[in-house]
């Protein structure tokens, strides 16, 4: 009896029937494909994207240099060398961040007392080769100095959150 039923089915293409019968079912329900990149979805501001280094209003880094973020990265992507000035502040001589080592945890960002290394919702960049992907302390304060205005946007409603 069950061949028989397995042979009708087989004569009457009842899979394919099956199947087109799933398709057609979503040629007018509403569409989820988003065209990238004219169309992008919705971001939270916790993304985590291009990292950036921060700066005080008056122009002053951020960055106490104490390594916490260097500590604290599982991938070991951040590298600091430091020094003091001579009015006794500690700053950064080299801050690089490696982003083929990084997996983007945001532990650096959630480590810093200061507020300084942030990431930023930043996420359409490239390097062509491994060398464009070491981004160097200047690299970062320059991200930090275009995108402050979203930064301090974005923590201002983390805050109001909480
Ligand atoms: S996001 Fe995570 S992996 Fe990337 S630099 Fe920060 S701590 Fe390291
Ligand atoms: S970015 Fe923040 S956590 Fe990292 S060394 Fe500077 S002050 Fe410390």
């Amino acid at each position: 009896m069950t061949k028989i039923f397995e042979y009708l089915k087989g004569l009457t293409l009842w899979e394919l029937l099956k199947g087109l019968r799933l398709t057609s079912s979503y040629l007018f329900s509403r569409k989820v494909t988003v065209q990238y990149p004219e169309e992008k979805t919705p971001q939270s501001s916790r993304f985590r994207g291009l990292h950036a280094l921060r700066r005080y209003p008056n122009g002053e880094e951020r960055c106490i240099a104490c390594k916490l973020c260097e500590a604290v990265c599982p991938a070991l992507a951040i590298s600091i060398e430091s020094e003091q000035r001579e009015d006794g502040t500690r700053r950064t001589t080299k801050y690089e961040i490696d982003l083929t080592k990084c997996i983007f945890c945001g532990f650096c960002e959630e480590s810093c007392p200061v507020d300084s290394i942030v990431e930023t919702r930043h996420f359409e960049y490239h390097g062509e080769k491994r060398g464009d992907l070491l981004m160097t302390k200047d690299d970062l304060l320059a991200v930090g100095d275009r995108m402050e205005a979203q930064i301090a946007r974005d923590r201002q409603q983390e805050s109001d959150y909480r």
